[in-house]
């Protein structure tokens, strides 16, 4: 198993699988044990072991937009089917432009993005109620988040950077799971996935700003801070600490998407946060800013059966 680098004082969360593919191959994933508990569902975040790619984006890539030869990504997407146990049309994937945009997908999506050409546009959350249909989404520092409510058998994937997390990508998902589906909020299980730490992750004042703006009322902050705090999710629940330059902060992209996911109102304890960064394990995992922005992308996928 490859060594990793977990962040300190934070509660350990995800496991590392190794799982040998019939090429002989072997690959690594991380799942959550919150995810894992629920029948019926399987996930993974991918890792950089186990795939074809070669180059920067090796070994393991998802992006068809990253340089790399698409017969590549392809044969890492059904080298992940073989894990899941679907066939590669049967992943979905998303159209990430780091908006607040969401789709929700069925069979008729299948393979929209990996092995046929997609019909939409713009689209950062996936959301399905249907058996056997892989969402995807992909990540390289920025946050992924999974969704499951196993009372309403409905799931959902998103791509939450600091726009997303800004603009409340997680609470929007929340949001279309009741509307579409007459999903609860207490029922929903979530996961935040691996991404930039808060010590790796230094933004400008301009950034700082809008995140003490907008739909982040001081006093719920204040609140769910201190509760990630007392319950030993987060070392310190400070969202932004001063940065290591003058007029820089350091963000915590994970204490943020757990705000936005308590003000849609999933419980705390139904959050499982990640305690591994890809920045910090570049070796492990792609990292935009560890790589110079030379680097493939991650995928997180979650499928009922
Ligand atoms: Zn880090």
């Amino acid at each position: 198993m490859y060594p990793v680098i977990r962040v300190k004082n934070r509660k350990e969360t995800l496991v590392q699988k190794c799982k040998s593919l019939t090429c002989g191959d072997r690959v690594e994933f991380l799942t959550f044990p919150k995810l894992s508990a629920i029948e019926g569902i399987e996930h993974m975040f991918t890792t950089r072991l186990g795939g074809v790619s070669k180059g920067d984006c090796a070994t393991l890539n998802f992006s068809f937009t990253r340089g790399d030869d698409p017969e590549a990504v392809l044969e890492n997407y059904a080298r992940m089917g073989e894990i899941l146990g679907v066939e590669k049309g049967a992943f979905v994937a998303t159209d990430q432009t780091h908006t607040t945009n969401i789709r929700v997908v069925t069979k008729e999506d299948a393979g929209k993005g990996v092995t046929c050409t997609r019909d939409y546009t713009d689209i950062d959350g996936l959301i399905t109620a249907e058996k056997g249909l892989v969402l995807s989404c992909f990540t390289a520092d920025c946050v992924p988040i999974y969704f499951v409510d196993p009372v309403k058998q409905v799931i959902g994937v998103a791509h939450s950077g600091w726009r997303g997390t800004v603009a409340g990508i997680g609470t929007r998902m929340v949001e279309c799971m009741e509307q579409e589906f007459g999903c609860e909020p207490a029922n929903i299980i979530a996961a935040i996935g691996p991404s930039i730490c808060q010590d790796c992750y230094e933004i400008s004042e301009e950034v700082a700003v809008q995140f003490r703006q907008g739909f982040w009322e001081e006093e719920k902050i204040a609140g769910y801070c201190s509760e990630t705090f007392e319950t030993g999710i987060h070392p310190t629940g400070k969202l932004l600490v001063p940065g290591k330059e003058a007029g820089k902060y350091q963000l915590d992209l994970w204490l943020a998407n757990i705000i936005v996911l308590r003000s849609a109102g999933v419980l705390l304890e139904n959050i499982e946060v990640t305690d591994i960064c890809t920045n910090c394990n570049p070796e492990y995992l792609f990292s935009h800013r560890a790589s110079g922005g030379k680097r493939g992308n991650l995928a997180a996928f979650l499928v009922m059966k």
